[in-house]
């Protein structure tokens, strides 16, 4: 079964995110955990937690998926800035833990000008504080498009982030069409040399979640600008490939496509399910 589901906002709570998803007929969704450009993050409802897994049982809805603000940065130069994320993933963490086994989706960080190695030494660093042996989630690196000095731009760098966390079974990563492409990952001609090269460098055991964007911005551009399905360089062939690959058909799969209303993602939704074989 496709497991499709797109990003929502929980403004209105868990089991009003559950029934849109079921409106648009998905099976799960992405949240932010919070405010995805400040900080601010909402009460814990035990009532709209406690409606939303009945709910999701009763319509057979998999595990969202809880997306970390843009604003965190475990990498910046600033030790302030650094203290503010590790608060935050602290506390999201805390969160994920009181829902239960969610898996914890974040952008690495931007190193904002002392270097790649020392960023990624630092994103190490901040994971192995935070990530603590009883966390009962799993907590993904995004492969990002490469933008500015955003960390995680290839392979390589999401593999050296990995191999200096101690707790290796509490991380995985997701794949960001959009992102992969505009980093030079050509997802269009050679789908199965990208996630032969996926497995040599950090393993295909280790993708638990893709995100499913078209680009506005042409292969290799490094810059990170969703578009609807088909309506990008990568085009609906790829993603009928993609949702179909036998390395990537059982996984999660959210849309993060720009639309105005939740019909644009009912229709993709559509399209994705008439093309997935079984
Ligand atoms: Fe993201
Ligand atoms: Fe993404
Ligand atoms: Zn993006």
């Amino acid at each position: 079964m496709l497991k499709i589901g797109c990003h929502l906002s929980i403004s209105k709570g868990l089991l009003n995110a559950s029934k849109e998803t079921v409106s648009i007929n998905g099976n799960t969704f992405q949240f932010f955990s919070r405010n995805p450009q400040g900080f601010k993050q909402k009460e814990f409802d035990e009532k709209d937690y406690q409606e939303f897994l009945k709910y999701n049982q009763e319509n057979n809805l998999f595990p969202p998926l809880c997306h970390a603000p843009y604003t965190l940065n475990c990498c910046s130069k600033d030790e302030r800035v650094r203290e503010l994320a590790k608060m935050i993933l602290e506390a999201d963490l805390k969160r994920m833990s009181s829902y239960g086994y969610f898996m914890y989706n974040m952008h690495p960080g931007a190193h904002v000008g002392q270097g790649v190695d020392e960023g990624i030494e630092l994103i190490a660093n901040t994971l192995n504080d935070v990530v603590k042996p009883d966390y009962n989630g799993l907590i993904l690196l995004e492969l990002m498009a490469g933008k500015g000095s955003d960390i995680g731009r290839s392979f390589q760098e999401i593999r050296a982030i990995l191999d200096k966390l101690i707790l290796k079974d509490k991380f995985g990563v997701c794949l960001d069409t959009c992102h992969v492409f505009a980093a030079g990952y050509d997802i269009v001609n050679d789908l199965d040399g990208v996630l032969i090269e996926f497995d040599k460098i950090i393993g295909l055991d280790k993708l638990k979640a893709l995100h499913l964007n078209d680009s506005k911005m042409p292969f290799k551009s490094f810059k990170d600008r969703h578009a609807p399905l088909g309506q990008g360089y990568i085009g609906l062939d790829t993603f009928i490939k993609i949702i179909n690959h036998k390395a990537l058909k059982k996984l999660p799969m959210y849309l993060e496509t720009p639309h105005e209303t939740l019909l644009g993602y009912k229709e993709e939704i559509a399209f994705l399910k008439e093309n997935y074989l079984e």
